[in-house]
């Protein structure tokens, strides 16, 4: 038996996060797994119940989990309210943090069917496969200090990183390199930053432990601008939290829509896997969310919480069917795409399962 804590979050977290455990159940059914599902509160809606964006009783039952599903937390009334001091991704940030998950895995894999759905040409993005490794427990979201100073006219937030993080998040990036073409762009920006100056240095160090991997390193600007230029070039890229966040959303265009791409964020315990998408206030309730994203997230959770291999490729080959039939939800269609194939969150949800 696999206990799967569920964190619908907020926006449409729960209207997505429910087709990723539908999922999963199906998955269950089909190969004669045991799966239970339990919900808790993650974010607003758990500002809104306890006060707090990460209740105690939630935290317990992630830690007592074999894994967990995230959908997204945030709501406009914080957002646009910089002085709220309650707010929903600290609970996020926290959640990370206690249960040490320092790294975050994004798979940025475009469906060939999807090609179109991209605003970049299709020759550059053909074959694109790349695999992130973003450092999520360091660096300047976490360094202190990290406050207002000169009576609130000054604010300051801190870019740390210790050699330790720097190590144990590049062994894995350099361990999945080792499966794949054996080439990892390390990204920083070691011409103004010491925090990357020690970063550079650290991954210069590891590498000598894996004499096949060819390591390039690369500028965060440079890099942000040879994803757009070039995507094919890169393979495994490990990176840091703050350059990784906005590189991965940039990347998001190579695998044609925020929707789309699934993460895991793991550290030594039980990890988190969720779409890299937010809570998307702007369509939530309407019951348009693609749920790809989410379902994608839970085939990385059967293959790296469960080792479940043949069942993550049963989901991910799922979703290539529902494309190649032609189904879209609205995001990911294009002018061709005929009205009566565009799909809602629930029956692109179906869809999968009715392909699996
Ligand atoms: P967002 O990802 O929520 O939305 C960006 C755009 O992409 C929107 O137009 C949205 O409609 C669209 N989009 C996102 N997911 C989609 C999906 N599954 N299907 C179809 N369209 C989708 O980012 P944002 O607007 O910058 O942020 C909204 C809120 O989400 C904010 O409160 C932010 O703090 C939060 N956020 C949370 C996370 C997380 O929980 N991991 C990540 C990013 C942003």
């Amino acid at each position: 038996m696999k206990k799967i804590t569920v964190l619908p979050g907020d926006g449409i977290g729960p209207e997505v996060t429910e087709w990723g455990k539908n999922v999963l159940q199906a998955v269950a059914n089909k190969f004669g797994h045991d799966f239970q599902f339990e919900e808790a509160l993650l974010g607003h809606s758990a500002i809104e119940a306890t006060g707090n964006p990460l209740p105690d009783e939630t935290l317990e039952k992630c830690k007592n989990s074999d894994a967990i599903l995230l959908g997204a937390v945030g709501h406009p009334m914080y957002d646009n309210n910089p002085n709220a001091t309650v707010r929903p991704e600290q609970g996020l940030l926290k959640i990370r943090k206690e249960l040490g998950l320092y790294t975050n895995i994004r798979p940025i894999k475009l469906f060939d069917e999807l090609l179109s759905a991209s605003s970049i040409k299709e020759e550059i993005l053909k074959g694109a496969d790349i695999l992130f490794f973003r450092e999520l427990t360091g660096g300047i979201y976490f360094g202190q200090p990290r406050e207002r100073q000169n009576n609130g006219t000054t604010g300051v937030d801190t870019m740390v990183y210790h050699k330790y993080e720097v190590e144990r998040i590049a062994r894995k990036a350099f361990e999945s390199a080792m499966t794949r073409n054996k080439k990892v762009h390390s990204v920083d920006k070691a011409n103004v930053l010491e925090s990357s100056r020690l970063w550079r240095e650290t991954v210069q160090a590891l590498s000598k432990e894996y004499p096949k991997v060819e390591v390039v390193h690369m500028f965060i600007d440079n890099a942000a601008m040879q994803l757009i230029k070039d995507p094919k070039q890169f393979d495994v890229v490990l990176t840091g939290n703050m350059f990784g966040d906005i590189l991965t959303d940039a990347a998001s265009q190579v695998a044609g829509s925020l929707g789309m791409l699934a993460s895991a964020s793991v550290g030594d315990k039980v990890g988190i896997y969720e779409p890299i998408h937010g809570s998307a206030p702007d369509i939530a309730g309407q019951g348009i969310a693609n749920p790809l994203a989410t379902i994608l997230s839970t085939a990385l959770l059967l293959d790296i919480a469960f080792g479940m291999k043949e069942e993550a490729n049963t989901v991910i080959q799922a979703v290539d069917k529902v494309l190649k039939a032609g189904y879209r939800t609205g995001d990911i269609a294009d002018v061709l795409t005929a009205k009566k194939m565009i799909l809602g969150t629930a029956e692109m949800g179906k869809k999968v399962i009715e392909f699996l």
